[in-house]
């Protein structure tokens, strides 16, 4: 078998074999198939599309592309959840502390930033010393220790998904379904999690921009999970502007902080809270969704998620006191408001348009293997129905280039869409899928 072919194969609009997906996919692991044929053959399935039966095979060859982990002498469950890609999105920073504070199993591998939306790894990296690169033993003696992992794809788990993934990330074939269900299920099925939440976004800042197409996907991974075995379950919610107030990676973090300590952004506190309840039905720590919630807040205020947050970083080589005092986490030089030039009611405030002015000024990557810069991002001040005069603040630009400000400044301004009569705020959820 040759790469070439099964590119050519799938440019023409065919359907490939199980055994090409797995020739392809053990190929492009063991770098045997180049960044270009795996970047052209991405652009094909990007513009071709995949049937069910391709995705299903493309995850499990993905899943297998390194071990797949059985944590069934952990406990009889463990969670997981995973977000679709979102703007201002950091709820894995919360949820996975807060359920695991509960008693309920969370080992997770997450992703790095992808497109216009932020990835939890870049986030936790701007803790320093914290690792993402777990082994299988070191994922499994914390998991058993202290009942949650946070990490990333590494050489031993979901590897093929680890390339893909930053390839996908610059050269813009992200927005793809059978793409995204098999970089989000073959993380799910290798880390081994039993009970799943998938928190498909949909909306201008989202990779399924619109409803029908975001159910499409959560269905298509649903049933991959059922496939497999697991007890999967997928919310839909909206990211047509951005969740919570933070977009960049410390200041998200920091933003996830805040609300483990109790004052975050109620918006972004609320979507925790939702998801945290239904893992904590799904996962039999409660009878009901609305018990799980309950247990949710009460854990959230005992102070006991935020504790099991610092032995999660503690665990994985983070330094602490970063997160003791999250104003030694890096921060940028320059921060200027942003104005209201007019007055009325916002009608949109783009999340997608929000992350490219945050990607601008360093919070995302425009090749592979970019450096980050942690510091810089933006503060939304403002959500979908509010009522605005002018001269209000509507965001705070953190910046460490004053000729980059000012083009974020201009792409602030044109995310913004102010109309004369009032406009209903936007829901934080459509819809659950299982
Ligand atoms: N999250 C992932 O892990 N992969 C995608 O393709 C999108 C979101």
């Amino acid at each position: 078998m040759r790469a070439v072919d099964i590119i050519i194969k799938k440019r023409d609009q065919q359907q490939l074999t199980k055994q090409e997906i797995d020739f392809f996919v053990q190929g492009f692991t063991k770098s045997e198939i180049p960044d270009y044929q795996v970047s052209a053959w991405a652009m094909a399935v990007l513009l071709n599309g995949m049937t069910e039966q391709e995705t299903t095979d493309l995850t499990l060859a993905m899943a297998n592309s390194g071990e797949m982990l059985n944590l069934s002498s952990i406990a009889p469950i463990v969670a997981d959840k995973h977000s679709t890609g979102g703007v201002g999105d950091k709820t894995s920073l919360v949820v996975a502390p807060v359920v695991a504070a509960c008693g309920l199993l969370i080992g997770k591998m997450s992703g790095r930033g992808l497109g216009f939306s932020g990835g939890t790894l870049d986030k936790l990296e701007s803790i320093p010393g914290y690792r993402v690169n777990l082994s299988v033993d070191e994922f499994m003696k914390q998991l058993r220790e202290i009942g949650i992992v946070l990490t990333g794809q590494s050489a031993d788990l979901a590897p093929a998904d680890g390339k893909l993934y930053a390839l996908r990330d610059v050269t813009g074939t992200v927005p793809c379904i059978p793409l995204i269900a098999s970089s989000v299920m073959s993380k799910k099925l290798a880390a081994g999690a039993n009970v799943i939440v998938l928190d498909v976004k949909t909306g201008f800042g989202a990779f399924m921009i619109n409803m029908e197409d975001a159910k499409k996907l959560a269905r298509m991974m649903v049933a991959i999970g059922k496939l497999s075995d697991r007890q999967v379950r997928a919310v839909l919610s909206d990211m047509n502007q951005p969740l919570g107030e933070a977009v960049g990676n410390a200041m998200e973090l920091h933003e996830a902080i805040n609300t483990l300590q109790g004052h975050g952004p109620a918006d972004f506190n609320e979507h925790c809270m939702v998801i945290s309840s239904h893992l904590l039905q799904m996962g039999k720590k409660a009878d009901t969704l609305e018990k799980g919630r309950e247990l949710a807040e009460q854990i959230l205020k005992s102070g006991n998620a935020w504790k099991k947050f610092r032995q999660l970083v503690e665990a994985q080589g983070g330094d602490v006191r970063v997160i003791d005092q999250p104003q030694l986490l890096p921060h940028a030089n320059i921060i200027e408001p942003v104005l209201s030039q007019d007055s009325g009611y916002l009608s949109m405030v783009n999340a997608k348009t929000v992350a490219e002015a945050a990607i601008l000024m360093g919070a995302g990557r425009a090749k592979k293997g970019d450096p980050i810069d942690y510091g810089v991002g933006v503060l939304v001040h403002c959500k979908v129905g509010d009522e605005i005069k002018r001269g209000k603040l509507l965001f705070t630009i953190h910046a460490n280039d004053k000729k980059k400000l000012e083009q974020a400044k201009n792409i602030l301004y044109s995310a913004l869409q102010v109309q004369d009569s009032p406009c209903k705020p936007l829901p934080l959820f459509y819809d659950v899928i299982q």
